[in-house]
C-alpha cells in the first residue's frame, strides 16, 4: 500500500476567556488530527517525522527492515510499529529498560514489530557506529536482506530530513492565517520538531519551545539540527517540565478509553491532551498568557503535536 499523504491539519481558534481579556487571537494547530489512519498510534508529529522514511521504504525493492529505538512508553515506537502493520514493512525495535507490563508494547507486538529489550547501559550504544554495524550485519542475516536494506531510524525519529518535514506545518499555519503568527509554541522531546519549525519560520514569528524534559541543554540540541541562516527568533521556555520526562501532577490524569493516560489541566475549551508533552505545553502557554507575556492584540498559535491517550 502506498503511503497516503494526510490532508493538512486544521487551525482551530480557541475561545478562552484569558485570551479574550487580552485581545489575543489564540489558535491550536491540530496536528493531533494529522494522520493517514485515524484511531491508531500513527498520528501527530510522529507522522510528520516518519513520512519521508515510510515513503522511501514503501517504494524500495526489496522492502527494507526499519530499525529504531525508544523508551517503553515512546510514541515513536508505537507509531513505527503501527506503520509497519499498515504498510507491510518489517519493523525491529530496540526498547530501553527491563520487561514491563505495558499496553503500548503489547500493541506494538500485535502490530507485528519485533522488540528487543536493552539494558540501560547497552542502550547507550545506539548512536555508536561500531555497535550499529554489528546489529546491521546480524539483522541482515536474520531477515535475509542485503545490509543496505537494514535502515536505522534514530530515537524519536529525529533526523534533519524528518525535522524539515515537520516544518511544513508552519507553512500551513501561515496560509490559513493569511500572515505569519506573532508567536508559535511547541513542545520538545528530542527537539527535532521544534528545529524543523524554526527552519521553516518567518523571522517575524517568535518560536517558543517548551521542553518536556528537565534541564537546559535543549537549545544546544536544537542548534545542532539547524542549518545556517535560519531565524534566530526562538527561545526555550524551560520552566514547564513539571519534574522531568514522564512526570506530571497527578491531578491532571483523567480516565481514558484508550491505552494511555489522558490529561485535563482544568481549562475548558481545550482539545484533549496527554500528560507527557501537550498538557505541559498548554499549561505553560496559559500561564504565560495570564502573566501578560504576549502583547495585547498579538496572535499565538499552539501546536498540538498529538500523542496517545
Ligand atoms: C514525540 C512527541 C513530541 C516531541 O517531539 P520531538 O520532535 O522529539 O521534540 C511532542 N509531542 C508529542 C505528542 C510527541 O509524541
Amino acid at each position: 500500500m502506498p503511503f497516503p499523504p494526510p490532508a493538512k491539519s486544521p487551525l482551530q481558534p480557541l475561545h478562552l476567556s484569558a485570551a479574550k481579556a487580552r485581545d489575543i487571537a489564540l489558535f491550536c494547530k491540530r496536528d493531533d488530527l494529522y494522520t493517514p489512519a485515524p484511531g491508531t498510534a500513527l498520528q501527530g508529529n510522529k507522522v510528520r517525522k516518519l513520512e519521508p522514511v515510510l515513503r522511501a521504504a514503501v517504494a524500495a525493492k526489496p522492502t527494507p527492515l526499519l530499525v529504531s529505538f525508544g523508551g517503553a512508553y515512546s510514541n515513536h515506537v508505537s507509531a513505527l510499529a503501527t506503520a509497519g502493520r499498515l504498510y507491510s514493512i518489517p519493523v525491529h525495535l530496540f526498547v530501553r529498560g527491563e520487561e514491563v507490563d505495558n499496553a503500548l508494547l503489547d500493541q506494538a507486538r500485535r502490530d507485528g514489530a519485533i522488540i528487543t529489550l536493552l539494558s540501560r547501559s547497552e542502550y547507550r550504544f545506539k548512536n555508536e557506529a561500531s555497535w550499529l554495524r554489528l546489529r546491521q550485519a546480524e539483522l541482515a542475516e536474520q531477515h535475509r536482506l542485503p545490509p543496505e536494506f537494514i535502515w536505522f531510524i534514530p530515537e524519536g525519529g529525529t533526523t534533519k530530513e524528518s525535522a524539515r518535514n515537520v516544518g511544513k506545518l508552519y507553512g500551513e499555519v501561515v496560509s490559513d492565517l493569511g500572515q505569519p503568527p506573532d508567536f508559535l509554541c511547541i513542545s520538545a522531546g528530542t527537539g527535532g520538531s521544534a528545529a524543523g519549525i524554526i527552519q521553516a519560520a518567518d523571522p517575524k514569528t517568535r518560536i517558543e519551545v517548551y521542553p518536556a524534559l528537565k534541564g537546559d541543554w535543549m537549545a544546544d540540541e536544537i542548534q545542532q539540527l539547524l542549518g545556517p541562516g535560519v531565524s534566530q527568533n526562538w527561545t526555550c521556555i524551560t520552566d514547564y517540565h513539571f519534574g522531568g520526562y514522564g512526570k506530571f501532577p497527578w491531578e491532571w490524569v483523567v480516565p481514558s478509553e484508550g491505552i494511555a493516560s489522558r490529561a485535563d489541566i482544568g481549562e475548558p475549551g481545550l482539545p484533549q491532551l496527554e500528560p507527557i508533552y501537550t498538557a505541559k505545553l498548554f499549561s505553560g502557554v496559559l500561564d504565560r498568557l495570564r502573566a501578560g507575556k504576549y502583547p495585547e492584540g498579538s496572535s499565538v498559535v499552539v501546536v498540538h503535536t498529538g500523542g496517545i491517550y
